[in-house]
């Protein structure tokens, strides 16, 4: 058995961390500079986390779009006083703004056909999911926002999408789940995924023990603890 020692400081980081009205990002949290990248190929302005960034240009690829979708936010540094037209998610590096690049950028939305479609089709294979659903504006507390997406990484993206729910629905799900031996369990064809959420001990003190040789990630929720993502291979069926 490995025994994980979380620090309570990470309990505001990850990509699973929870930014909203409710949940703001302390600016001390904020991403940093210097872990963040330049999204290449399109613009240098635009800065995103380095997990983010690659996946967001794996995607692009995959996509083969060109320069049919451009980025048009992505970190942004808090200034303070950080006012209430400010998307605080934009802090963390984590998330993009995008928008369609059509006929001389006369439109700037997203719209949900063409290659804008497509680019939903594949982002939670990617790790992304489309953070501001129209029909999602009273639990997000953010109006609708098609451009807007937010990385939070495999598979966690998939079983949202899946779900049909937003980051708020789901780390309240996941907070069911408090254990290894209660975890939500995901599979997809070569893994199986036990994720479980930790309360963090307020003397800083939160122990997880985990089997050798798991790989597993973790992240903080941004409220009071962490979720942790235990991925094991499957055996491979005998054909
Ligand atoms: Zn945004």
């Amino acid at each position: 058995m490995k025994k994980i020692k979380l620090e309570n400081s990470n309990i505001h980081k990850g990509n699973l961390i929870l930014v909203n009205g409710e949940h703001p990002i302390e600016e001390k949290y904020a991403a940093n500079d210097t872990a963040l990248v330049n999204i290449d190929f399109w613009n240098q302005e635009i800065l995103l986390d380095y997990l983010a960034a690659k996946e967001l240009s794996h995607l692009m690829n995959e996509l083969e779009c060109g320069n049919e979708i451009i980025p048009v936010k992505g970190y942004e540094k808090p200034t303070l006083p950080v006012s209430s037209e400010q998307d605080k998610e934009h802090f963390t590096g984590l998330a993009v703004d995008l928008s369609a690049n059509e006929i001389e950028r006369q439109s700037k939305g997203f719209p949900k056909k063409g290659i804008c479609k497509e680019f939903r089709k594949l982002a939670s294979k990617h790790g992304f999911i489309e953070r501001y659903p129209k029909a999602k504006e009273e639990i997000t507390g953010v109006e609708y926002q098609p451009g807007h997406f937010r990385y939070v990484g495999y598979p966690h993206s998939v079983i949202m999408e899946a779900l049909d729910i937003t980051m708020e629905e789901y780390l309240k799900t996941i907070e069911e789940y408090s254990s290894k031996e209660k975890a939500f369990r995901f599979r997809d064809k070569e893994n199986l995924y036990e994720i479980f959420s930790v309360k963090a001990k307020d003397d800083n003190s939160t122990i997880v023990e985990i089997a050798d040789g798991i790989p597993f990630t973790v992240s903080g929720n941004n409220i009071d603890g962490f979720v942790m993502t235990l991925s094991l291979k499957l055996q491979r069926a005998l054909t």
